[in-house]
């Protein structure tokens, strides 16, 4: 059992963040509904519980591994599960066999032919988002924000088992405010071009940038820390 002081600390975070999500989405417009995916990987299944029973009902993982613990362990809660980490090669039957809700970080062609290849053996698709480097920074993976336009539609061409939903990006690590504000608004201009082929998600946005990043026009919202510490 869980004591009162934590689930009331969680309850707290979630409301602060609700209610800053909320004074960010009307800036844009009262029609733009942003979505929040608490992730859960700094945490454990008490805390997930605990966010459940105050009405959160969608999670992230970053690990193919944690995200099968927990789906199994919570069970026989209705709950919708992201996957949103680098999917090793290794890990891609595991991945299928989750069936998770979304998979956010589909991050080259490679990934997502050798993804398709394993769904059409188990004729089974996959709701996924095209990650994009929008920061170009070394450290992190997604396709490059002048190739995201292109392999988004070669993807769809060559990969039918993979329902793209939109896409995905991680704000630039740095300081300066106006680098990362560059770096959504440059994924969400790619997020506009591809709407004509059905793209209705632009997940951008963590704990330490998620206002800015719904202000550039993202509708989904990843947080960790901010939400569970
Ligand atoms: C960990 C993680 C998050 C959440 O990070 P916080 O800064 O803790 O909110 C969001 N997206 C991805 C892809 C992550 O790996």
């Amino acid at each position: 059992m869980q004591d009162i002081q934590t689930k009331e600390r969680l309850r707290k975070n979630l409301d602060q963040i609700i209610w800053n999500i909320e004074q960010a989405r009307i800036t844009i417009s009262e029609h733009h509904i942003v979505q929040l995916v608490a992730v859960g990987k700094y945490s454990d299944e008490e805390n997930i519980k605990t966010l459940y029973e105050v009405g959160q009902r969608a999670f992230g993982e970053n690990q193919v591994q944690q995200l099968e613990t927990r789906m199994t362990n919570l069970e026989e809660l209705p709950l919708q599960w992201h996957m949103m980490g680098h999917l090793q090669s290794n890990k891609i039957n595991k991945l299928i066999e989750l069936r998770p809700t979304l998979f956010q970080s589909l991050d080259s062609l490679k990934l997502a032919t050798s993804l398709n290849e394993k769904l059409a053996q188990k004729e089974q698709k996959m709701s996924c988002l095209l990650q994009i480097n929008a920061a170009n920074e070394e450290s992190k993976s997604g396709v490059k924000s002048e190739e995201a336009f292109d392999i988004y539609q070669q993807i769809q061409e060559t990969c039918p088992q993979l329902k793209l939903k939109g896409v995905m990006s991680i704000g630039a690590h740095v300081e300066d405010e106006k680098i990362i504000q560059q770096s959504f608004e440059e994924t969400h201009k790619i997020y506009e071009s591809l709407k004509k082929d059905g793209a209705k998600i632009c997940s951008m946005g963590m704990s330490n940038d998620y206002e800015l990043a719904i202000k550039c026009g993202s509708n989904l919202v990843r947080i960790g820390s901010k939400i569970f510490k």
